[in-house]
C-alpha cells in the first residue's frame, strides 16, 4: 500500500500519472485529504467509482492507530501506535481563541537532556513524513474548529530527522495542503548546528518560528545539562543564532528551562543577560519553569525565584516570558513526553 502522505503535490500527480491516472486527480484527492479532512477514497464523490476503486486498494492515509485520549482542562493528549508497534503522542492544546497542536518527529531522542524523560530510552527511530502529518490529520478529524498552530516540540528532535520534518511542513504550509501560515508553524530544537545552518540556507524552513532550548547560561553548565554541548558549543550556538536571516520584526525564542538549584540562580540570570543582551533585538527569553518527573532528580523552583530571574533580564531590556505549563508537561522543552506515563494513565 502507498501512503498519501508520502509524497508532496508534485511527486503525487507523477505517481498518478505512472498508475495510468490523470495527474489533476492529484490535486482532488489531497483536497479531500487537507481541506475537508476526509480520508475514505470511498467518499470522494468527484472522482468516479473505478478511480475510488483503484485508489482504495493502492494508497491509504491513516498509519497511526489511536490507543486512546487523556483529557485536561487545557489540553487533550492522544496516544498513537505506530504501524511497527511505537508509541507515538500528540498534544492538542486549547489557547484562548486557538488550537494548537504540539507534534512528536521522533520516537525517543539521541540528544539525551538530563532533564528529559523521552532521553532515557535512546533513539528509537526517526517518524516518516505520513506519521507527522497524520499526527494532525487523526486530531483534526474530530474537530469542527481547524488547529492552526502547529508546534514540533513533541518527543524527539526534529532537526535530527530534517527530510522527514522538512516534507511534513512543506505539506502542512502549502496551498495544495493543509494551508497552515508559516507563522504559525514553530520548531524547537535543541541546537545542533550543522542542521542549523542548513535551515538558515532552506528557503521553507528559515520562514517558520524557531525556538532553541539553551537551558544555561555557560558552557560548562550546559554541557551537563545538555551532553550534545561539547560537540555544540554554546558560544558556536549563539554565532549560528545571531547570524540567522530571519526577518527584522522577528525574534528567535530562547527557551530556558528552570531548575530549582541548578540554572535558576540571579547569577545564573545575570550570565544569560551577558551572554544575549548584545543581541536583544534577535532574540525573546521563555523561562520554562521545571516540570519534575519521579524518575529524574530535577525539581521546579519556586515562582519567586523563577520572576527574579526574569527580572534580571528584564532590567537589561531582554524581551523575557514566563510560560507556564499548558498541556501539563508538555511544553517543558522539546520532548519531555512520558508515554509510559499516559500508557498507565490509559489502563
Ligand atoms: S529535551 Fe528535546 S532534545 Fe533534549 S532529550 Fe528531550 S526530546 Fe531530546
Amino acid at each position: 500500500m502507498e501512503i498519501i502522505s508520502s509524497y508532496n503535490l508534485k511527486e503525487l500527480r507523477g505517481k498518478f500519472e505512472s498508475l495510468g491516472l490523470e495527474a489533476y486527480r492529484a490535486n482532488q484527492v489531497l483536497n479531500w485529504v487537507y481541506k475537508r479532512f476526509k480520508t475514505d477514497f470511498r467518499l470522494m464523490t468527484d472522482l468516479s467509482k473505478s478511480h475510488r476503486d483503484m485508489l482504495a486498494k493502492n494508497f491509504k492515509v491513516h498509519t497511526l492507530r489511536l490507543l486512546g485520549r487523556s483529557e485536561a482542562s487545557d489540553s487533550v493528549k492522544y496516544l498513537f501506535q505506530t504501524e511497527d508497534g511505537h508509541i507515538v503522542e500528540t498534544v492538542l492544546i486549547f489557547e484562548r481563541d486557538h488550537l494548537t497542536l504540539c507534534l512528536s518527529s521522533q520516537v525517543g531522542c539521541a540528544v539525551g537532556c538530563r532533564f528529559c524523560a523521552t532521553a532515557k530510552d535512546g533513539l528509537v527511530r526517526n517518524l516518516h513524513t505520513y506519521e507527522i502529518v497524520d499526527q494532525y490529520l487523526q486530531v483534526q478529524k474530530e474537530l469542527s474548529q481547524k488547529i492552526r498552530n502547529v508546534v514540533f516540540m513533541g518527543m524527539g528532535e526534529p532537526l535530527a530527522n530534517y527530510e522527514n520534518v522538512r516534507k511534513a511542513i512543506e505539506i502542512m504550509v502549502s496551498s495544495w495542503g493543509i494551508d497552515l501560515s508559516k507563522r504559525r508553524v514553530s520548531l524547537s530544537t535543541s541546537g545542533l548546528i550543522a542542521q542549523l545552518r542548513r535551515m538558515a540556507e532552506d528557503e521553507l524552513l528559515r520562514e517558520i518560528n524557531l525556538a532553541v532550548s539553551i537551558n544555561a547560561p555557560s558552557q560548562y553548565l550546559r554541557e551537563f545539562l545538555m551532553p550534545l554541548s561539547k560537540t555544540n558549543s554554546l558560544h558556536e550556538l549563539l554565532n549560528v543564532l545571531v547570524e540567522f536571516p530571519y526577518p527584522e520584526d522577528r525574534r528567535i525564542m530562547l527557551e530556558y528551562v528552570l531548575i530549582e538549584g541548578v540554572n535558576d540562580s540571579p547569577i545564573h540570570a545575570k550570565e544569560l543577560s551577558n551572554l544575549i543582551k548584545p543581541y536583544r533585538r534577535k532574540f525573546k527569553v521563555n523561562l520554562i519553569p521545571y516540570n519534575p518527573d519521579p524518575s529524574l532528580p530535577f525539581q521546579r523552583p519556586p515562582m519567586e525565584r523563577v520572576y527574579a530571574f526574569q527580572e534580571v533580564l528584564r532590567k537589561a531590556n531582554i524581551s523575557t516570558f514566563i510560560r507556564l505549563s499548558k498541556g501539563v508537561e508538555v511544553f517543558g522543552a522539546c520532548g519531555q513526553l512520558r508515554s509510559k506515563r499516559l500508557q498507565h494513565m490509559l489502563k
